[in-house]
């Protein structure tokens, strides 16, 4: 059986028609969008890889869940349930519904760094995370192993921290100037690379033995404890719950935006092992910002369905599915020799544009303008994860240079087949056949502030879509 081609574990009972519109005027929609990816309407895309954010399909099971949320304002049945699962998946005690990841961020953090200028140690934190962080008037660290830069390594555990790195730091540096330590999984902004369970480990120790508090950033939970179940000695026979439940084991709490292994649209959580004074305290902050504890800005129905999700999330059925399709669209264009970062993430394959373009500058945005390209030639829309989602310093003004050039192609959860992925593939086989030919872009409009959400471009040179009419 595992060597056989391995089909969805489910069937489709309900359909979204999906559309691809004709080439000319996907050149025209893009042009109207100040060619950047993210100004497009989501009508005119055809497969759409911006995020696995939100994106995934819920279940049968978990819209049956929706008819009977319980919308109490307090003691909600369907919080109990919700609460009843993590309990049960994660080993912790206390549960604190938000409505997304970054609410859970914004309630906790300021409880966790006490002083202004407090260290928040982290793998590889996340922007939001980053942000609240700084919000919080805290200073964020990254511990991220080397290996995490180098798209050709093989490396299994490209999310693990760099554990004599932090040693060093953390003899060097007083107790009271360190808040907390977290631990991302899996490691999003080093492309989904999983966090391995003898890392988390020795993470854990180094906290208790220095009294620091160890939290876990659990978007992907499901899918960093697949990764070690796959890949780390002594977990091929454990179950995926029993790796999930070992894994938090390691930690204080967690914090969670549920629109990723959650299998819902939207939602989050706080949930803590045992501390009940923490708890107390999250409580009383959750209310202002949030709302009341039992549902703490989601609707009954929501808990319902998140509930549900967080079980068939930890099913390997659908993890096998899940991340043998991601892993196999980066296999499809390995084997075109395209250049991808190795081995492929759990959400999303990450093309290595400045090896794709080696002849656009970092300036010019080599991964954006491989977006831009992908999207006229087969309506597919990624994202730019480099120079222009970095930015600028702020106190040169000169354009950041980031260690990598990535179009990241991110798989949302149950959504896409196989089919919708080989048209993926097939369309950036033949952008590679013709990858001279493309240009970089330059700004005719750059906002001050996360400018890659709304920034407009052209670009640098000559004949702009040089391709062929190869899809219709
Ligand atoms: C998405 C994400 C967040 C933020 O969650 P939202 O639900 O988008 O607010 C935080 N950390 C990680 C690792 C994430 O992937």
């Amino acid at each position: 059986m595992e060597n056989h081609y391995r089909a969805e574990p489910y069937k489709i009972k309900m359909v979204e028609p999906i559309r691809l519109i004709p080439r000319e005027e996907r050149i025209k929609r893009i042009i109207e969008a100040g060619y950047n990816p993210f100004s497009l309407r989501a009508e005119d895309v055809y497969i759409d890889l911006l995020t696995d954010s939100g994106t995934g399909a819920m279940s049968d099971t978990q819209w049956a869940g929706l008819m009977i949320g319980d919308e109490a304002y307090a003691g909600s049945r369907s919080f109990y349930h919700l609460e009843r699962v993590v309990q049960e998946l994660f080993g912790y005690r206390y549960v604190i519904p938000t409505h997304q990841g970054r609410g859970a961020e914004q309630v906790l953090f300021p409880l966790l760094l006490h002083t202004p200028g407090q260290i928040a140690i982290g793998n590889m934190h996340f922007d939001t995370t980053k942000a609240h962080i700084e919000l919080a008037r805290g200073c964020a660290l990254n511990f991220v192993v080397e290996e995490a830069f180098d798209t050709d390594s093989l490396y299994p555990f490209k999310g693990d921290f760099d554990l004599q790195k932090l040693k060093t730091y953390l003899d060097a540096t007083p107790r009271e100037q360190i808040g907390f330590i977290l631990i991302t999984i899996t490691c999003n902004s080093a492309g989904g690379q999983p966090v391995s369970m003898a890392n988390i480990r020795a993470v854990s120790k180094m906290a208790r033995e220095r009294g620091l508090p160890l939290f876990f950033d659990a978007a992907r939970f499901a899918e960093n404890a697949y990764f070690i179940k796959q890949r780390e000695a002594g977990y091929a026979d454990k179950s995926t719950e029993e790796i999930v439940r070992e894994m938090f084991s390691y930690g204080d709490g967690l914090t969670m935006s549920a629109k990723k292994d959650g299998l819902v649209n939207m939602g989050g959580m706080i949930a803590l092992k045992e501390d009940e004074n923490l708890y107390r305290r999250i409580q009383a902050m959750v209310v202002p910002y949030e709302g009341f504890p039992t549902y703490g800005g989601l609707a009954g129905r929501d808990m319902e369905a998140l509930a549900r999700g967080l079980r068939e999330v930890i099913e390997e059925a659908y993890l096998a599915h899940r991340m043998g399709q991601v892993e196999r669209l980066g296999r499809w264009l390995d084997e075109a020799g395209i250049p991808i970062q190795k081995p492929v993430g759990g959400h999303a394959v990450f093309v290595d544009a400045k090896k794709f373009l080696p002849h656009i500058p970092f300036d010019q945005f080599p991964a954006h303008a491989l977006a831009v390209e992908l999207y006229v030639e087969a309506g597919v829309r990624g994202v730019e994860v480099g120079s222009f989602l970095l930015g600028r310093d702020p106190e040169t003004g000169k354009n950041l240079q980031s260690p990598v050039e990535f179009l990241r192609l991110t798989i949302p959860r149950r959504v896409y087949t196989d089919n919708h992925l080989r048209v993926v593939a097939d369309a950036l086989i033949s952008i590679y056949k013709r990858r001279e030919q493309i240009s970089g872009v330059r700004f005719t409009y750059e906002p001050d502030i996360l400018r890659h959400f709304t920034a407009r471009l052209e670009p640098v040179s000559g004949d702009a879509f040089p391709g062929e009419e190869t899809n219709e």
